[in-house]
């Protein structure tokens, strides 16, 4: 293994699934839904498949049909405008936009600043690409029970090497959801800078309370420095499909599909026939989807605030961040490894997702994306630990 990967392991979602398979413990951990979507999007699947749509390589840049849906989205949802043909590509997931993006964009030596903690596939991919990473720490607000960007520690992370801001709102793993200011004032920055943004916006339709969802695209002068990612493995709890997408200016795209097309190619065929569809669905569907998982949020940060741990409220995703010290604990490590034999639960020790490994060391994320009997067990086991 080459020195620019040997630093990261197995990654912590197939160590903590396989924990969980070993032990029976209920899997917490690596966020993915116990239901799969909605049943008319599956079906869309089978008969593209039945129809022969998608069984031999798709387009290089995604299928029509799932680039104008994309485009249609934005505009719908958004008000944004982009071009199916050039403004639009299709990926094999976040996942991939995100590694595309990142080969396709930085020299090495590039400085990439992003918000720590960070989903674990940022700091790999830019280590592959060559650049540096610089974190800025969200910093937990007792107060406000969230995690906060702190503005000035922003600006001072930017330097004559950046290349570019790595953004995620809603945030994986604490839940954090940007506000319209904090946002704004990362577009001036950048804009002042003159930086792209990448930004990770894969749970774009998890969203609770007053928070709302601010794509950074929409912000002045953003439309044209702005690589927006989305995914429909959230949207649609079809996590297995790897169906992304990538937004951004004409000459951005062609950037991250030169690289794109030396990864996979493509992927994903006949279910890129089935996520144009989804993304046709009325707003009902999202507004329902929303809804069953804020009332899988009430019921698990309650259930997690009963058995002890301090509870950031997540504005968005579908993961808990808590504070395991009221508990007696402060290794989040440690505490997840030793979780399924003490109480039959499987969770992600946050810390992996920081350069500052001590900044991150007492917390740990919890998914509430599964099925309320299993949400109400993992509770009822948690209470045990007290
Ligand atoms: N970005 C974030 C913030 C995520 O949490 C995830 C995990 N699903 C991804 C990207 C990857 O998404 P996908 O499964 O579409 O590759
Ligand atoms: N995004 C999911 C999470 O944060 C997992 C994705 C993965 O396993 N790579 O849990």
């Amino acid at each position: 293994l080459n020195r620019r990967l040997a630093a990261f392991g197995t990654t912590i979602f197939a160590e903590m699934s396989a924990l969980a398979v070993r032990t029976g413990a209920i899997n917490l951990g690596q966020g993915f839904p116990d239901t799969d979507g909605p049943e008319e999007v599956r079906e869309a699947a089978v008969r593209a498949l039945r129809d022969g749509r998608g069984n031999q390589y798709p387009p290089g840049p995604g299928i029509p049909e799932l680039r104008t849906a994309v485009a249609e989205h934005q505009r719908r949802r958004y008000g944004l405008s982009f071009d199916p043909d050039t403004e639009v590509l299709v990926t094999a997931g976040a996942t991939e936009a995100v590694a595309a993006t990142l080969l396709a964009l930085l020299e090495p030596g590039d400085e990439v600043v992003a918000l720590e903690p960070y989903y674990d596939s940022y700091a790999a991919c830019i280590a592959m690409a060559g650049g540096t990473r610089v974190p800025v720490t969200l910093r937990p607000d007792a107060e406000q029970a969230r995690f906060r960007l702190d503005l000035d520690e922003l600006r001072d992370a930017v330097t004559d090497r950046t290349r570019l801001l790595l953004i995620n709102t809603p945030h994986n793993p604490t839940g954090t959801v940007l506000t319209r200011a904090e946002l704004t004032a990362i577009a001036e920055l950048a804009v002042e800078r003159d930086l792209l943004v990448v930004t990770d916006e894969v749970y774009e339709h998890l969203v609770f309370d007053e928070a709302e969802h601010v794509p950074l695209a929409t912000l002045p002068g953003m439309r044209e420095r702005t690589v927006t990612i989305g995914s429909a493995g959230k949207t649609f709890s079809f996590t297995g499909w790897k169906v992304g997408w990538v937004t951004a200016a004409p000459g951005l795209v062609t950037a991250v599909r030169s690289a794109k097309q030396f990864l996979t190619y493509v992927s994903s065929g006949p279910f890129q026939y089935a996520v144009a569809e989804a993304l046709a669905l009325p707003d009902a569907y999202f507004d329902a989807f929303r809804a069953d998982m804020l009332a899988k949020r009430d019921l698990l940060a309650a259930g997690l605030a009963e058995a002890g741990f301090s509870v950031f409220r997540p504005a968005g995703t579908y993961f808990i961040t808590t504070d395991i010290r009221p508990l007696g604990e402060s290794d989040g490590f440690a505490f997840c490894r030793s979780l399924p034999e003490r109480a039959g639960v499987v969770a992600i020790p946050n810390a992996v997702f920081y350069d500052h490994r001590e900044a991150g060391a007492p917390f740990v994320r919890f998914a509430f994306c599964k099925q309320v009997s299993v949400l109400e067990e993992a509770v009822k086991r948690l209470k045990t630990l007290a």
